[in-house]
């Protein structure tokens, strides 16, 4: 039977391993929907032979046999029950602990799935929780981004978002937004009698609030991006001068280091490394890469590239070759970028270790910062990183909702335009049974966010994402 599981009153009973495929100490197993107690109670044995597993407590614990059907044991474990609506699916639920061998893990399976259970599909517990209102849509998404989160403030961005404070604005907004358009409408059944119903004023405030909150929540997607994906770094200077040495003290530094971040596609190589807690993607650039004449060339112009990508460029110089001249031609060549509010330019003075004094005056002549540096030595390493840490902070705190989600930030897009349609409807008096059309057109696009508005197709891409078990 082909099962649509987008289908909320498809309620069987569903089973998957809930902990990574593996041998581990313990696994667990999960199974929920209406047959999962019963189920279990035809596969498990309990130490208290009293024990009727269907009348059992919710949140209560069980050790025990499970036992095939020619009654062989096949693994001692723990069951918990937890009864509808008190679970993660709302549904009844059992999750079986299981010593962690693959063997074991695929047996167990195999017997639930022989007593009536179907395997899970990816992410279709949480697919159900949403269905039964244990939370909404963009709660849900915060599931699977709190399982991938890999440093601290992307944890933190995750939490939040799980917690529903983005979810509440978004709704409070469509709700208000839900008001007008029931009274515009009103307004149209009486289209003969000219009445108005809804105060254009109130409408026209309204409508600047919804302008102004959404785009705050469009243009926090770049710094929520980053800081999912890691604080794009790129670290530009002249071959020779330590970038990739300092990249390995670094690395010796911060002992964490990532390599695989979820959601990047790019062919060059970058280096993720966690400081405080903070993800920062260093982008290799052209210096690093000067193997080959050709190759350099290219590489020049994809590091202007990189620098217009990065929210951070550090820039580094050999204290040695470094003179007035040298330091005035960054200054211009980089004007543009120590300008942009949105970037961070960070100079570092490298190989301190081959001066007798480190030099005066740079300082004033580019107004700005020089960290002083051995990268081959590792002398202040952490002054580097805690003033890149510093960089971050500082502007993360002017955020206080961030989205993170790409199809968050396009559904707020498309209620912007919506939005800017229904103003504009508004000053040119346009009719009103048009203006309600986009006024519509706001509502669908809010909805989709929270899943007030779905489609299989949404929820498909969403929860086809989810690991099984989850
Ligand atoms: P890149 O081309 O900018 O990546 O430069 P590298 O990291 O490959 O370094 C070039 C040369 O400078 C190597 O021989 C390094 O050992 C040396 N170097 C890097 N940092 C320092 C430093 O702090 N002091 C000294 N004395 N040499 C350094």
């Amino acid at each position: 039977m082909i099962h649509n599981i987008f289908d909320p009153s498809n309620t069987d009973t569903i089973c998957a391993l809930a902990t990574p495929a593996g041998t581990g100490a313990i696994a667990v197993i999960r199974i929920s929907g209406p047959d999962s107690i019963p189920l279990t109670s035809k596969i498990f044995f309990p130490r208290n032979k009293k024990l009727i597993l269907e009348e059992a407590n919710s949140h209560s614990l069980f050790f025990g046999e499970i036992k095939n059907e020619d009654a062989e044991t096949i693994d001692e474990v723990v069951v918990s029950v937890f009864k509808n609506p008190k679970s993660f699916t709302g549904e009844d639920s059992i999750e079986i602990s299981c010593h962690g061998s693959i063997y074991i893990q695929q047996r167990l399976i195999e017997l639930i799935i022989e007593n009536g259970a179907r395997l899970a599909k990816p992410g279709e517990f949480t697919l159900r929780a949403f269905f039964n209102n244990k939370f909404d849509l963009s709660q849900a998404e915060a599931v699977a981004d709190l399982i991938s989160a890999n440093s601290k403030s992307s944890h933190e961005l995750a939490m939040k978002q799980m917690k529903g404070g983005f979810s509440e604005k978004i709704k409070n907004l469509r709700v208000k937004l839900l008001n007008f358009a029931s009274l515009i409408e009103l307004e149209l059944d009486f289209s003969e009698e000219d009445v108005e119903f809804a105060n254009r004023e109130e409408l026209l405030s309204l409508i600047d609030t919804l302008k102004k909150e959404i785009s705050q929540l469009t243009e926090s997607f770049k710094v929520g991006n980053v800081i999912k994906k890691g604080i794009p770094v790129a670290i530009v200077g002249k071959p020779n001068v330590g970038k990739s040495t300092l990249l390995n003290a670094l690395l010796d530094e911060e002992k964490a280091i990532v390599s695989d971040i979820p959601g990047t596609t790019r062919d060059v190589i970058e280096d993720t490394f966690i400081i405080n807690g903070i993800a920062f993607r260093f982008i290799d650039t052209a210096g690093l890469r000067e193997s080959d004449d050709h190759i350099e060339n290219i590489g020049i112009e994809r590091t202007y590239e990189k620098i217009n990508e990065a929210s951070i460029v550090l820039y580094m110089i050999d204290m040695q070759e470094c003179t007035e001249e040298i330091m005035q031609d960054i200054k211009e060549q980089f004007q543009e970028c120590i300008e942009d509010p949105n970037k961070h330019f960070v100079l570092v003075g490298n190989k301190i270790d081959q001066m007798v004094n480190i030099p005066t005056g740079f300082k004033d002549l580019l107004d700005m910062d020089i960290t002083y540096i051995s990268a081959k030595r590792k002398e202040n390493i952490n002054e580097l990183s805690e003033k890149l840490v510093k960089s971050v902070q500082e502007r993360q705190e002017t955020n206080d909702t961030i989205i993170t989600n790409a199809r968050h930030y396009e559904a707020l897009t498309q209620a912007l335009n919506s939005i800017l349609q229904v103003e504009h409807g508004f000053h040119s008096s346009i009719p009103t049974d048009l203006i309600s059309i986009d006024i519509r057109q706001a509502l669908h696009h809010l909805g989709e966010i929270t899943g007030e508005i779905t489609t299989d197709e949404v929820l498909g891409n969403i929860f086809g994402k989810f690991c099984i078990g989850k």
